[in-house]
Formats: C-alpha cells, sequence, structure tokens
C-alpha cells in the first residue's frame, strides 16, 4: 500500500456504529477486508455477534418516535448536506472503494456521483410527502389519507456497488423518518463507514442509522428479520439468499423489497446504428468490470449485423487495459475474489464445451490478484449455462436472430427480469420491443439506464419494489386512512 493509500484507510472508523457510538464486538472479533487486487489484508473491521446485532436494532427502535416527529425539512437538510460532503471528498472515497472492490478509480469516481444523487434527490422527496383529502361518494363523510413512517427497517447490501446500493436505501429512509441497522457486504465495508462519518458529521441523530459488520451474516440477521420490533427489509443481492430472506420474513409480515440477480438481456435489431449499440454494450457489458446486476449478459443480434458488430466489440474489447484499479489508465480492475473468477472461467470453459467461439480473451491471469481478461465469445448456443447464468465479469457473449419475434423470445427466457437494452432508430420498434420485454427496466439506444430519479427494479426473480424515482420514498412509509364524520 502507498502512503496514501493506508492514510486512506486508516482515517476511516473499523468499529461497529451503534447508537450512535463506534464500538467493537462484544466478542472482540475482526474480520479481514482484502484488496482484491493483490490478495492482501488491508485492515479489519468489528466482527458482530448476535447480541450485537441485536443492540443494534435496539437503538433503531429507541430512536424511532423521535425521528419520526423530526421535520422533513430537517431530514432533508441532513442527507444534502450529506450530498454535498460526499461530492467534497470524492477523491478519498473514491480511493477507499476501490482498494476494498477493485474497480478502477474512474468508476468508483462515477458511482459517488450516481450514490451522492440519492441523496440530493430524497432531500428534496422529504418535503413531499402528501397525503389526501376526499369527499366520500355518497357526501356523508371525508377520507384522509395520510402517509407515516415504516418504522425500523433492516438493510443488507453487496460488495459491488458499496455507496450507491447503501445510499439508495438510506436516503429515502431518512427522508421518509425511518430509522434503521444497515448491514454493508462483509467484503466491502468501509465504504459504508466512511459514510457513516460524513452522515454523523452531518447531525444525523444517534440511533437513526446503526452499522454491523459480520462474517455470520446468517446467525446475526435472521433474529433481526424475526424480532416483531423490526418493520421492514429491503435486500440488495443475490437471488439465492433473497428468497430465503422472504421466507424468513413472512413471519412477522415484514414490508419487504428485494433487488436481485439480473441477466440482462442486450439486443441489436437489423436498423440499430451500431457505432452507439457498440458505445452501448461497452457500457452495459463493462461498468463495473461486469459485475453489475444490470450487466448485459447475453447478446442477441440480428443476423444481419452479427458479423460487424462482433468485430467491433471484439477490438473495443481487446484494447482495454487491465490493471490495478488505482492505476492511471486502467479501465479493467481485479473481480472481487477467486470464487468470483472461478465461476467466470467455469461458464466461458461450459460455452467453449458447448461450441462457442473465443474471439477475445477467454482466460484468467495468473499472479496477484483476481483478475480474468475482458472476453468476447461468439456463435454461443442456448443451452450454454452463460445464457442462464449471472457472469459477473467482463465477459460478452454472443447469440444470432433471425426475427423480432426469436430475438424477444430469446430475452426472455430466462427466470430473471431486472433490465434489458434494446437498439434500433425505429421509433415504434422500439416501443413494441419494450412492452414485450418481461423486465422491470428497458433501455432504448443506451447502454446504462439507471437514474436516481427513476424506479430501479426488477420484475419475476428479480426481486419487487422500487428503489429512486417518486416510488423509491413509498416503500418506507405506511398509508393510513381516517374517516372522519362531519
Ligand atoms: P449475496 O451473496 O446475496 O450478498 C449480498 C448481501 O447479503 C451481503 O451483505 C451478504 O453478506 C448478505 N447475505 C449473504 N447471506 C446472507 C444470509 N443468509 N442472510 C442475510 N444476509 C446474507 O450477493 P453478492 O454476491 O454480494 O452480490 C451480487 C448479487 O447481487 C448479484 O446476484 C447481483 O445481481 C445482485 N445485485 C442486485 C442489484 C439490484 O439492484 N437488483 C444490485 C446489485 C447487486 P456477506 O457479505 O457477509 O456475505
Amino acid at each position: 500500500m502507498s502512503a496514501r493509500e493506508k492514510s486512506v484507510v486508516e482515517s476511516v472508523q473499523t468499529g461497529m456504529f451503534i447508537g450512535g457510538q463506534w464500538r467493537g464486538s462484544s466478542t472482540g472479533a475482526r474480520l479481514d477486508v482484502e484488496d482484491p487486487s493483490t490478495g492482501e489484508v488491508l485492515t479489519t473491521v468489528a466482527d458482530a455477534s448476535i447480541e450485537d446485532g441485536r443492540a443494534a436494532l435496539d437503538a433503531a427502535v429507541a430512536a424511532g418516535p423521535s425521528w419520526a416527529a423530526t421535520p422533513p425539512r430537517d431530514r432533508g437538510e441532513i442527507l444534502r448536506r450529506a450530498f454535498e460532503l460526499i461530492t467534497e471528498r470524492k477523491d478519498d472515497l473514491a480511493l477507499l472503494m476501490t482498494l476494498e472492490m477493485g474497480k478502477p478509480l474512474k468508476e468508483s469516481l462515477t458511482e459517488i456521483t450516481y450514490g451522492a444523487e440519492f441523496f440530493r434527490w430524497f432531500a428534496e422527496e422529504s418535503v413531499r410527502i402528501a397525503g389526501r383529502w376526499q369527499v366520500a361518494p355518497n357526501g356523508a363523510t371525508r377520507l384522509l389519507t395520510m402517509k407515516q413512517p415504516v418504522g425500523p427497517c433492516l438493510m443488507i447490501t453487496p460488495w459491488n456497488f458499496p455507496l450507491a446500493m447503501g445510499t439508495r436505501k438510506i436516503g429515502p429512509a431518512i427522508a421518509a423518518g425511518c430509522t434503521m441497522v444497515m448491514k454493508p457486504a462483509s467484503q466491502t465495508p468501509l465504504t459504508m463507514f466512511f459514510l457513516t462519518q460524513i452522515l454523523t458529521e452531518c447531525g444525523l441523530p444517534d440511533g437513526v442509522l446503526n452499522v454491523v459488520t459480520t462474517s455470520t451474516t446468517g446467525a446475526v440477521m435472521e433474529p433481526l428479520i424475526r424480532d416483531p420490533r423490526l418493520r421492514k427489509l429491503t435486500f440488495t443481492g443475490s437471488t439465492p439468499v433473497g428468497r430465503s430472506l422472504v421466507e424468513q420474513s413472512a413471519q412477522g409480515l415484514l414490508r419487504v423489497s428485494m433487488e436481485l440477480g439480473g441477466n440482462a438481456p442486450f439486443l441489436v435489431f437489423e436498423d440499430a446504428d451500431l457505432d452507439r449499440a457498440v458505445d452501448g454494450a461497452m457500457l452495459a457489458k463493462m461498468r463495473n468490470i461486469g459485475e453489475a446486476c444490470t450487466a448485459a449478459n447475453r447478446f442477441i443480434v440480428h443476423e444481419s449485423v452479427a458479423a460487424e458488430f462482433s468485430a467491433c466489440l471484439t477490438e473495443r474489447m481487446a484494447a482495454l487495459k487491465v490493471g490495478r484499479g488505482t492505476e492511471d489508465g486502467v479501465d479493467v480492475g481485479p473481480l472481487i475474489d477467486g470464487k468470483a473468477r472461478d465461476k467466470v472461467a467455469e461458464l466461458v470453459q461450459d460455452a467453449l464445451d458447448h461450441g462457442a467461439k473465443v474471439r477475445t480473451g477467454g482466460s484468467a491471469r495468473s499472479g496477484k490478484g483476481y483478475y480474468y481478461d475482458p472476453t468476447v465469445l461468439s456463435d454461443v448456443p442456448a443451452d450454454a449455462r452463460i445464457n442462464h447464468e449471472e457472469v459477473f465479469g467482463p465477459v460478452a457473449p454472443i447469440a444470432t436472430s433471425a426475427t423480432d419475434d426469436e430475438a424477444i423470445a430469446m430475452a426472455n427466457d430466462t427466470e430473471h427480469g431486472l433490465v434489458a437494452c434494446a437498439f434500433s432508430v425505429g421509433l415504434s420498434r422500439s416501443m413494441s420491443v419494450a412492452e414485450r420485454l418481461e423486465t422491470g427496466m428497458v433501455a432504448i439506444n443506451q447502454g446504462i439506464v439507471s437514474n436516481p430519479a427513476a424506479p430501479f427494479g426488477g420484475v419475476k426473480a428479480s426481486g419487487f419494489g422500487r428503489e429512486g424515482g417518486a416510488e423509491g420514498i413509498n416503500e418506507y412509509l405506511e398509508t393510513k386512512y381516517v374517516g372522519l364524520a362531519l
């Protein structure tokens, strides 16, 4: 680690944050945080026990009533100040994020802009929470509808976007007047601790946000999910873990939001602007090293343009610079760990066994860190595993389609339904395709759809609930109806 890297890591608190206090775990246990570009330990953080988890929920429950009664403008101002401080400290935060997650610094900075925007957006939403006044159809009574905070929330986030996956939950919860226990991914807790320090500095009262990190995640989370004082569970992560958390939450009939895995199709029709499609493909595939739930997982290209599209994409992918995310000019950092790299290698090998061809890449790098070369595969048959599982890495598998109907059938042939990208210059074809795709989001002629002002979320096995947009705050609000006889 360079002196600057060391000083940024050392500037971050590494305890749990409970009731406004930084503290170690009740057992004294610590958890290693690694740099995936070297496999070396960056630092250690507190490893929470079941008791620590419960203490975090105790603090959230205790802070609930006074926080719910805090004026919306005050809640919004805290978010607004935090937006400004994150932006001011973006260079330190980007370095920290790159060190623990691996993505290149420029990608960390992009995530910081995106993540901070959720605070600005929800600062603005906090003062727009409104109800309704109606005259009953028979004219005899009045129907008043009000919105109130859901109550204590449990938030569980993944490692791939350590800031944005948190701010997209914390932002609306603060705006709505909810208190929370946040559990960031154990591989990338430092970004969340950095954010917690900022929120504290911005005046967030004790107990509103409590953060625990643990290596025994299931054992520490399950008692919280089953605790009758918890009112909401919001989870971003893999579909299998999401399914088991939905089961656990059934007992307490919790409000639940699930942002789960994806298997995004990227469709290129014969009338697409190919330069734009290749630019979009690079973004859709390579943002975050391919480790995004929204990452294009399958390219479905009309047979008349497949050769040209594949050649251009191959050229662009082969030109990417792979290396440590802190180095100048690096486009592609390491994958999060050895398991993730092995999974990518396994899916590529399976595709090759099924008859796919390597256009570029196709191998893991030896030596320190978990690197996999940017890869393009063509002639990928439908039954290859890569068409049905998230590759979560820098691999673009290309298949061809002959008609729109075939392309849409291929796109919808998955249990997932988070996002799809489609490229066509025809407006009516684009709209018809958007309507027929079984996903929560569709990007037309663009490689990225995420926007804090829009509702992010999936259908089918990609989950339910929406984050961001006008919809985002509703996930943290209950509707109460009051009937009033005059
Ligand atoms: P993951 O293994 O499901 O982990 C996500 C979070 O769940 C982590 O904080 C993890 O804690 C925690 N967790 C794991 N097992 C748990 C259990 N039994 N009980 C409670 N919590 C548990 O997923 P991941 O590998 O970190 O993230 C990648 C997945 O997230 C991909 O499938 C990706 O598509 C999805 N994702 C979805 C979205 C979206 O918005 N739809 C966004 C980003 C990522 P530990 O770290 O301690 O294991």
